[in-house]
């Protein structure tokens, strides 16, 4: 829980490349933190695979018991679908923990990365969807499962789409384009094709707007932002959307930018959050001292500025702008991993990073 001058945090390493990169982006929040003298308190839970073979859930009872005493945690990539068919979480912990806390929008901040070469070089786009219903089958029922087969060859599919969840979703979104300075919002849907899911969704904003009256909600259908992405992207600055489309959008834009690899992401609730990579479980660099731990970083940033905007915690603000700095002072140093073309090993750009966080200048540390 954040405290006066400090902050508590869980960290839930996972999979593959999980217990790499969650261990090189707790380095780099302690140099960050302890340059501006924030606490941080740190409990690590067991998650993914190594939970499963000690206690038979890829996430224990003990886990989602201790997280319910935390205001945010740090998330690594966890396999999806790979666990055995016993696990009591059916292999997503990941889509357990954004349903069963609430963890209801998922920001996803895409900028292109000049060492990706991005078809778009300045590219600037940040997709918000809704995280907790859906098209997700895994998470759109209180008992069963989405997605059934009533005969061998007849599949449905249930997208289910509600008021609160829809309202609840609008009000964080416009909350935070106010937050951070957006004149607007793009509300991308396809209402012409579902108009009664859609028009729930779009109509929470309807309602909404009035008590945002200066930022504009502009509406755009998800094939027309498809389409007008590549030409049209500093139109799209902000976009919000369903979960789906949103998952699908924020690719997109990450392709555009350069890949999805370096892409953080926060899941945000009223009370908690969670930040997570992008990116999935790497297996094929696993253990290799090769992953790039700049995804989850950044979404580490992007949970303490969540922490500033709760309780106006400024040292968190700060510790969030050093790890930004850190991680380009490295790039600028040309100390590159070989995702992005160069011959860093994890720990020599983890080491790089924490460099440039102590060098920063103090105007850094506002
Ligand atoms: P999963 O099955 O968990 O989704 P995946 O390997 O299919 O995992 P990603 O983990 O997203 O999908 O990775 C795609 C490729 O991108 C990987 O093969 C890896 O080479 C590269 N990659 C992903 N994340 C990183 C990272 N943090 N650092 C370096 N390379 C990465």
């Amino acid at each position: 829980m954040a405290q006066a001058d400090g902050i508590r945090l869980a960290v839930l390493a996972g999979d593959g490349v999980g217990p790499e990169i969650t261990a090189a982006t707790v380095d780099i929040l302690q140099a960050a933190a302890s340059r501006v003298d924030l606490r941080t308190k740190l409990e690590t839970l067991p998650i993914g695979w190594k939970a499963y073979k000690k206690s038979r859930s890829t996430l224990p009872e003990e886990t989602i018991d201790a997280l319910r005493g935390h205001t945010g945690w740090i998330l690594g990539p966890t396999f999806a679908g790979e666990y055995p068919k016993d696990d009591p979480i059916k292999g997503h912990p990941s889509g357990y923990l954004r349903r069963n806390f609430g963890l209801f929008a998922n920001v996803r901040p895409v900028k292109a990365w000049p060492q990706l070469e991005p078809l778009i070089p300045d590219l600037d786009v940040t997709v918000i969807r809704e995280n907790t219903e859906g098209f997700y089958p895994d998470r759109n029922l209180a008992w069963g499962y989405g997605e059934f087969l009533p005969t061998a060859d007849v599949a449905l599919s249930l997208r289910v789409i509600t008021g609160a969840a829809c309202d609840r979703f609008a009000r964080f979104v416009l909350e935070y384009a106010t937050a951070l300075g957006h004149s607007s919002v793009v509300v991308l849907h396809k209402r012409t094709a579902l108009p009664q899911t859609e028009g729930i969704f779009i109509g929470a904003f309807d309602r909404l707007k009035k008590a945002f009256p200066k930022l504009e909600v502009e509406l755009v259908r998800i094939d027309t932002f498809s389409s007008a992405l590549p030409r049209e992207h500093k139109r799209f600055r902000l976009v919000a959307t369903t979960n789906l489309f949103g998952d699908i959008a924020s690719d997109q834009a990450s392709g555009l930018a350069g890949g999805v690899a370096v892409a953080p992401s926060l899941n945000a609730g009223i009370e908690q959050a969670m930040a997570q990579a992008v990116h999935g479980t790497a297996a094929d660099i696993a253990g290799k001292n090769l992953a790039n731990p700049t995804a989850l970083a950044l979404s580490t940033a992007m949970l303490l500025r969540w922490f500033d905007q709760k309780k106006r915690n400024k040292r968190c603000r700060a510790a969030a702008g050093l790890i930004e700095h850190g991680i380009q002072g490295a790039m600028k140093a040309g100390v590159i991993t070989q995702d992005l073309g160069g011959r860093a090993t994890m720990s020599a750009f983890t080491k790089a990073v924490i460099k440039a966080i102590g060098e920063a200048p103090a105007s850094v540390l506002k």
